[in-house]
């Protein structure tokens, strides 16, 4: 799925070839947006800013029109020199642009809307959003009111899941980061202290930092993924746990923090 930084590693991506220019071509292939008439309402105005939140997309255009974006679990952006083959098929296009000889295409696209740009910031789904993990200037104390005002007993890594708390962690992100800061992603978020909930943020805001601007394949892969083989850091097996409609996987050695665990459902699944 993806997060933040592949967001803001597209954002980058888009906006070096289209940012400030007029789109010579926009195209909506998908029979969804066919009576929408985006081409139409979009022709002739200048794209003005690529703005990444989370794992958002804002494609602002001239005269207050915005294209919203969101992957969930299957979309993707590319950018291709024109007449270049496309990673994807042809059918699973959602927007085409064209300009200046390059080809931006969001690919199998569940959310893509053209919206005023005042509603972006009054659409109350939008305005919840948190400070993007990779805001140039980050509040740490935003970040920690937010996370305390959440249930305290929820785990640590589900916490950083919600984009309300902090926008553009997803599942990988989360793992890696509970890693990195040796906190064991079931701890009860009130046992978590606002030094260990800030070390894994700045571990996540370094790396995601490092991962948008090189892509996907520089992503540090500590434990995602990776049940079953020796942690990198003190050879104890990788554990993966379900929950709910993802997998949570860690070092149960050096990510300390079972004995906090009082949740009986959370406790009946580490059996
Ligand atoms: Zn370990």
């Amino acid at each position: 799925m993806p997060e933040g930084d592949t967001i803001h590693y597209a954002a980058r991506r888009i906006a070096a070839v289209l940012e400030r220019r007029v789109p010579e071509e926009i195209l909506t292939p998908q029979p969804r947006h066919r009576f929408e008439r985006w081409p139409e309402r979009l022709a002739g105005r200048e794209l003005c800013t690529v703005d990444p939140h989370g794992k958002h997309l804002f494609l602002r255009f001239e005269g207050g029109m915005t294209l919203h974006s969101h992957l969930r679990m299957s979309g993707s952006w590319g950018v291709y020199r024109a007449g270049q083959p496309w990673r994807r098929s042809r059918r699973r296009a959602w927007l085409v642009m064209r300009g200046g000889g390059w080809e931006v295409v969001q690919f199998d696209g569940p959310v893509l809307e053209l919206m005023s740009d005042a509603r972006t910031r009054s659409q109350p789904s939008l305005c919840a959003l948190g400070q993007d993990v990779l805001a140039e200037r980050f509040d740490e104390d935003e970040f920690l009111r937010r996370l305390r005002r959440d249930d305290p007993r929820r785990p640590i890594g589900d916490a950083l899941l919600d984009q309300r708390t902090l926008a553009g962690i997803g599942n990988v992100w989360k793992a890696e980061c509970c890693f990195a800061a040796c906190v064991n992603p079931w701890r009860a978020t009130a046992h978590v202290s606002d030094e260990q909930a800030l070390a894994l943020v700045s571990f996540a805001r370094e790396r995601m930092a490092q991962s948008a601007r090189d892509g996907f394949q520089e992503r540090p892969r500590a434990v995602y993924r990776r049940a079953g083989e020796p942690c990198p850091r003190c050879g104890a097996t990788l554990k993966a746990v379900h929950f709910e409609d993802y997998i949570i996987a860690y070092c149960p050695h050096c990510q300390t923090g079972d004995k906090e665990l009082k949740d009986r459902r959370l406790s009946r699944l580490l059996k």
